[in-house]
């Protein structure tokens, strides 16, 4: 309920014009976002990298309607995964990309082909790239997508939402030698019709999935920080006797930052999700939405007491 008022409230003009312009909610943007420019993203990568952490980096854009502002988008992922390669950093840090920012909602072409300029630049400098999930009116042309960018660029990573009632079939579709799969349990409203609602089935619905990909020859990426996710992860791992190498997890930039190291420690393959831009309106929405207790630090920001 106070998750459908958020996202709901998300898509008010006032509301993003209000937390945008509240020079206040900046401390809260910092807690999930790494900055505004890539040489934040940088800075942030180098720090977790040197902790034993891997990254992935998202330029942050989303519903962009203009070429333009999807080719601007392109340029900036081009761009950083450049500076990556040059710092050294491309072999434990890759980029996630959104569709929508390249353009999708209303040039698939486009979109196409700024992902195909985003890719070709990730091989060059020797790293890969995951395409987001978004709302469910997206899933067929994005794993449509996926497949054409994996004849040319064999390591790009999907992303499947455990909420969704038809991704245990896409896992068993993905389940491949060589699919990098992310799962994660989905960050948008979404109708009962299509999408399981309470968080019990939601989670029910994880671990089939996650049954389904760690039990196959694909490359399972688990992205949760649901502490009994992670466990279920840790015993499946040994279960199908998957080395490090053969899986990882993955968590949120400034969500559980001690479980995520203490995942690296124990000797397990973490990767931190780091978004960064001026555009983090929604995806920081999207973190309010997921737990109350967030929102109320948020209040707390804006009213000037955290
Ligand atoms: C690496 C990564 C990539 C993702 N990519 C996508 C994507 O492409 N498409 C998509 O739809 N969704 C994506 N998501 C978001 C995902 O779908 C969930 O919305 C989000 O991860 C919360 O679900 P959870 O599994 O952590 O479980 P939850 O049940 O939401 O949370 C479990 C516990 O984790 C902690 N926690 C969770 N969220 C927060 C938070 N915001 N702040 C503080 N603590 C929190 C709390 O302790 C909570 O009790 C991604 C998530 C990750 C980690």
């Amino acid at each position: 309920m106070l998750r459908s008022v958020i996202l709901a409230a998300a898509r008010s003009g006032r509301v993003a014009h209000l937390v945008e312009t509240a020079p206040v909610s900046r401390s809260v943007v910092r807690r999930f976002v790494a900055g505004a420019h890539s040489a934040d993203a940088l800075r942030v990568t180098r720090e977790l990298v040197g902790a034993g952490l891997k990254v992935t980096l998202d330029y942050l854009g989303e519903d962009t309607l203009t070429a333009d502002q999807a080719e601007h988008t392109r340029d900036e992922y081009v761009k950083l995964l450049a500076a990556l390669q040059e710092a050294g950093l491309a072999p434990s840090a890759e980029v996630s990309v959104k569709l929508s920012a390249l353009g999708q909602k209303f040039d698939e072409k486009l979109a196409e082909a700024n992902a195909r300029a985003i890719c070709a630049a990730a091989q060059n400098a020797g790293t890969t790239v995951t395409l987001d999930m978004e709302d469910h009116a997206t899933t067929d042309s994005t794993l449509d997508l996926l497949a054409r960018l994996r004849g040319d660029y064999p390591t790009t990573g999907a992303v499947l939402q455990a909420y969704l009632r038809r991704t245990e079939a896409d896992c068993r579709e993905l389940a491949k030698e060589g699919q990098r799969v992310r799962l994660c349990k989905g960050a948008y409203k979404e109708p009962e019709s299509v999408a399981y609602t309470a968080k019990l089935d939601v989670d029910k619905s994880y671990v089939r999935c996650m049954n389904i990909l760690m039990s196959g020859r694909g490359y399972p990426m688990l992205a949760t920080h649901d502490p009994r996710l992670v466990a279920i992860g840790e015993d499946r791992a040994k279960w199908f006797d998957r080395s490090p190498d053969e899986f990882e997890f993955q968590m949120l930039y400034g969500i559980r930052p001690l479980e995520q190291r203490r995942l690296a420690a124990d000797g397990y393959t973490m990767r931190v999700y780091v978004p960064y831009g001026d555009q983090w309106y929604g995806y920081l929405m999207r973190r309010l939405a997921e737990r109350p207790a967030n929102l109320s630090f948020f209040l707390r920001a804006m009213s000037g007491s955290a």
